[in-house]
């Protein structure tokens, strides 16, 4: 067992952008009280944050996105505000979005704080969103609580991985650290051929001083258990190998579940976990903050099984019948795979191959591969 805290995002319910919009904090709420009927999550486990300063977030965004984020909270018309993507469908602006975003980083912020205060793993299930830009909205994000729970950690650490297992490309957090030799920003998702945002491609491989320092594994859609687990073997332990991160950012997106409604990859839940074990396997103090996740009886079973792997304590299989999804899940684990038709998951292998070859190739003049980086796998080699 580890030191472990989980972070409360007090009032994670307003992060809402309307009843029928995807992103719902149950999300949330629902996963921490499985953890808790399940024995995972215990009272002494949590610790409530406060909100972020609107001054450190703008060390991140821009100060001028940040009071145009303020002035749409408060129901203010600003000029040219679709210039900042609240015109998109994706974000449209709410009352107290101000104050919900600043709840998420902040919780994002705590979990940073008690890592570098030497706690070995800090959880913040409400963070994760990804996708914001300096001074930019998108898919759902607003602040981008990664990237400022990084800022926080710089104070202290050298070398931060950013490790995105979200089947959507962690692009916000990457462009933000683009130039950043410090941040090593890794994210494996399906591709962006096939999916929002549309980046995330092998040639992404950071610029200046940060050349080498942003790795994209682009899976072909499909993508199931063996595929997914072949690309992150073949590139994330090299790459942990040679920048030797002293801590590491894990955003646990958990949509490339098989059921997700928003991706088409195609993990069970045990073979997403195996990423957030291998992670912890390294030893090194983890920020793990949530991320996607679309279909409440994956995510919630997901982010139990990971608050588990992350703790370090064991977790039974079966959900109690009080569980409020219980008609519809009995198990954390998923008892049958997804019957994929054979030709779409050889399509998506030869894909998911040739992307991985092609981020090598790109990759190679910077990064120090040991041996069994040097020539191409194959899924199942
Ligand atoms: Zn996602």
């Amino acid at each position: 067992m580890r030191t472990f805290v989980y972070i409360v995002c007090p009032g994670v319910e307003r992060y809402s952008f309307s009843a029928y919009h995807p992103l719902r904090p149950e999300r949330v709420t629902l996963s921490q009280e499985l953890a808790q009927m399940l024995g995972v999550l215990h009272e002494e486990d949590i610790v409530q944050a406060s909100p972020a300063a609107p001054e450190l977030v703008a060390q991140v965004h821009s100060p001028r996105y940040v009071q145009v984020v303020q002035a749409l909270s408060e129901g203010k018309h600003v000029p040219g505000y679709h210039e900042f993507g609240f015109a998109s469908g994706d974000n449209p602006p709410f009352r107290g979005m101000f104050e919900a975003s600043l709840a998420v980083v902040g919780a994002s912020v705590a979990a940073a704080q008690a890592v570098m205060d030497g706690v070995e793993v800090a959880v913040n299930l409400a963070g994760g969103l990804h996708h914001a830009r300096r001074e930019e909205a998108a898919g759902f994000c607003i602040f981008n609580d990664p990237a400022v729970a990084i800022h926080v950690l710089k104070q202290k650490y050298r070398r931060i991985v950013y490790l995105d297992i979200d089947v959507h490309h962690g692009d916000g957090v990457q462009w933000l650290y683009y130039r950043d030799p410090q941040v090593l920003t890794i994210s494996i998702h399906e591709s962006g051929r096939f999916l929002f945002p549309g980046t995330g491609h092998p040639d992404e491989i950071g610029a200046g001083e940060g050349r080498g320092t942003s790795a994209n594994i682009a899976l072909g859609r499909y993508a199931d258990d063996e595929i997914w687990w072949w690309a992150f073997q073949q590139v994330v332990p090299a790459l942990f190998r040679w920048f030797q991160p002293e801590v590491v950012v894990l955003q646990m997106g958990a949509d490339p579940h098989y059921t997700d409604p928003l991706a088409h990859v195609s993990l069970t839940t045990q073979g997403w976990l195996r990423a957030v074990q291998w992670v912890v396997e390294q030893g090194l103090p983890i920020v793990a903050t949530g991320g996607g996740g679309y279909s409440l009886p994956a995510v919630t079973r997901m982010w139990t099984m990971a608050l588990a792997t992350l703790k370090g304590v064991p977790v039974p299989n079966q959900i109690p019948p009080q569980f409020a999804l219980y008609d519809e899940v009995q198990t954390l684990r998923d008892s049958t795979p997804p019957a994929l038709p054979e030709r779409m998951v050889e399509t998506s292998r030869q894909f998911t191959e040739q992307a991985v070859s092609e981020l090598k190739q790109y990759l190679r003049p910077y990064v120090e591969w040991g041996d069994t980086f040097a020539k191409d796998g194959q899924v199942g080699s």
